[in-house]
């Protein structure tokens, strides 16, 4: 995938951002829904079973954004689709920016859990749920290299230490990639222009005892600023 790397720049956290503005006022997205399903190169359908059947009319109007805590997206996405596992999203971005749909964008999946944000709880009715192919959060070793909870290791160029925005002190988190942020901005984007979505929010603030995903090695406030709070000038 092509890579426009002057609609790149560092945060403070010295995580890739978009110049979002860039993005935003280019029209040509390679991604479209139809029928509740998402087409573009890299994208691929896998279905999730778990559903509690079609949103309410309105919804969803929010999109939760995620981290696998996995390997890989193969093996997440075979998680994520399994009914014995009792989860489910609409979609996973893998490293390279391929995207898989598992869940029409109609239908509830089971990715929020029990959650509470800005009055309203369980925010599976509400939501649309984004997972990227993540470690997640990383131990640090005496050999400088970086853990994951399942046993693989990461050098320090994958690595953010960052306070997450629940904690005190900094920690560890595994980079997201650029292809990767890019394309769940495409995502992010034309699931806005599809549907009525004036939300987005990390899991970790819907369930900030529960949860540490999208954890700060995400640029959150940056896609809610250049997705939601410029949308009048920017889309
Ligand atoms: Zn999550």
């Amino acid at each position: 995938m092509l890579i426009e790397s002057k609609m790149l720049q560092w945060n403070k956290k010295g995580i890739f951002v978009l110049t979002f503005q860039e993005r935003s006022s280019k029209s040509k997205l390679d991604l479209r829904i139809e029928r509740y399903h998402l087409h573009g190169v890299g994208v691929r359908f896998q279905r999730a079973i778990n559903t509690s059947g079609e949103f309410e009319p309105g919804l969803p109007d929010t999109l939760v954004i995620h981290f696998t805590a996995g390997s890989n997206l193969a093996s997440s996405v075979d998680v994520l689709t399994s009914p014995e596992n009792k989860v489910s999203a609409h979609f996973a971005v893998g490293r390279n920016g391929d995207i898989v749909q598992m869940m029409p964008t109609n239908l509830i999946a089971w990715h929020a859990g029990r959650s509470n944000y800005m009055g309203r709880s369980g925010y599976n009715r509400y939501s649309i749920g984004i997972e990227l192919d993540n470690a997640g959060q990383l131990e640090k070793r005496d050999d400088g290299l970086f853990k994951s909870w399942f046993g693989k290791s990461y050098s320090a160029n994958e690595v953010v230490t960052a306070v997450h925005r629940n904690q005190q002190t900094p920690t560890h988190w595994h980079k997201y990639t650029d292809e990767q942020l890019l394309r769940t901005f495409d995502l992010c984007k034309v699931l806005i222009e599809h549907h009525a979505i004036t939300t987005i929010v990390g899991h970790d603030e819907i369930a900030p005892k529960r949860k540490v995903d999208p954890g700060p090695a995400f640029p959150l406030d940056e896609f809610r600023a250049a997705l939601l709070g410029g949308a009048t000038t920017n889309l």
